[in-house]
């Protein structure tokens, strides 16, 4: 084990742009000769918890002895209330893990390729990998893992080399929907779409998830009665991408559809809205639904007949 000293720790470890605070902690601990995370948060009096959400006193000192100035480690931290900024985007915590770990395992057999250093130290933990939305690898097309637990992310992973070895294998199993990418970029800061880059992340997630679940209804056998919004599916956010990504004229076409499909099976209008008023009722006094909650009410309005003085989507 290596002593600690109080202006800096004797072996230097470089923060990746895209890496998560707490993995990068772990990395610091190895490579200064600490058994452990946990060994070295003891030793040192900190508190691994402070530095996952970004306390500034915890980061102070973290950036004393790392060399790696506050807000490069402040930059993916995951700090307390529902509405989170994360690599400069805003998301709401349920779009993100913000517990455990999650990885691609060809990232970490890559991981374990490069550098000298022992193998503890190598692999670390991408920030764009726990969001909800990207749930393939948007490199490797590889499914990503997680697990609950986040002890010693290095180690833990390093013992289970032939596993992660042989799942990297399956690279490319699959191509990541262009959400993956989109959504995961857009962390790094990398534009990907006119239209949703004007809005917040947690806002875009949201959009695709609710013409997702408007997509859904379309398709569905029966609108005889309320269909429940439902929330499960990235799937869902993922159908809904393809047409929030053109923007609201590809919106508005897609809605006109929707109006003029169930019309002609004679459903019920009231509800082809539905999963929109679901969504918008309750965020009235927010400013950043603003113009979605006109854009949608237009559309419901000219789109369809109703009675005068009749209430239809929050008019
Ligand atoms: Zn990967």
């Amino acid at each position: 084990m290596t002593s600690c000293h109080s202006a800096g720790l004797p072996v230097a470890v470089e923060l990746h742009n895209d890496e998560l605070p707490l993995s990068f902690l772990s990395r610091v601990a190895k490579a200064n000769g600490f058994q452990s995370l946990v060994e070295f948060c003891d030793i040192v009096g900190l508190d691994k918890l402070k530095v996952r959400s970004g306390n500034e006193r915890t980061l102070s000192k973290l950036a004393v002895w790392t060399g790696v100035p506050v807000s490069r480690l402040a930059r993916f931290a995951i700090g307390p209330g529902r509405m989170l900024n994360f690599g400069g985007q805003a998301l709401r915590r349920h779009q993100m893990y913000t517990m455990g770990m999650r990885f691609c395992p060809a990232c970490v057999a890559d991981d374990l390729c490069k550098g000298t250093r022992r193998s503890g130290v190598r692999p670390y933990l991408r920030a764009s990998h726990i969001l909800k939305v990207v749930v393939d690898c948007p490199t490797h097309g590889v499914p990503l893992q997680y697990r609950p637990d986040e002890i010693e992310f290095g180690d833990d992973l390093v013992g289970n080399k032939p596993a992660i070895v042989e799942t990297s294998e399956l690279r490319l199993v699959r191509i990541p929907h262009p959400a993956n990418a989109y959504f995961a970029s857009r962390i790094g800061g990398q534009p990907g779409s006119e239209f949703l880059d004007m809005i917040p992340a947690y806002l875009a997630l949201e959009l695709c998830e609710v013409l997702g679940e408007l997509d859904r209804v379309a398709r569905s056998a029966s609108l005889s009665k309320e269909t429940p919004f439902s929330k499960e599916s990235e799937n869902q956010i993922f159908r809904g991408f393809d047409i929030a990504k053109i923007g609201l004229p590809a919106i508005s076409i897609f809605l006109s559809n929707h109006v003029q499909t169930a019309i002609h099976q004679g459903r019920s209008l009231r509800f082809v809205y539905s999963p929109v008023w679901q969504w918008l009722k309750n965020e009235g006094e927010n400013p950043a639904y603003s113009a979605l909650f006109s854009f949608f009410r237009d559309h419901a309005q000219a789109n369809v007949p109703i009675s005068r003085g009749q209430a239809f989507f929050g008019a």
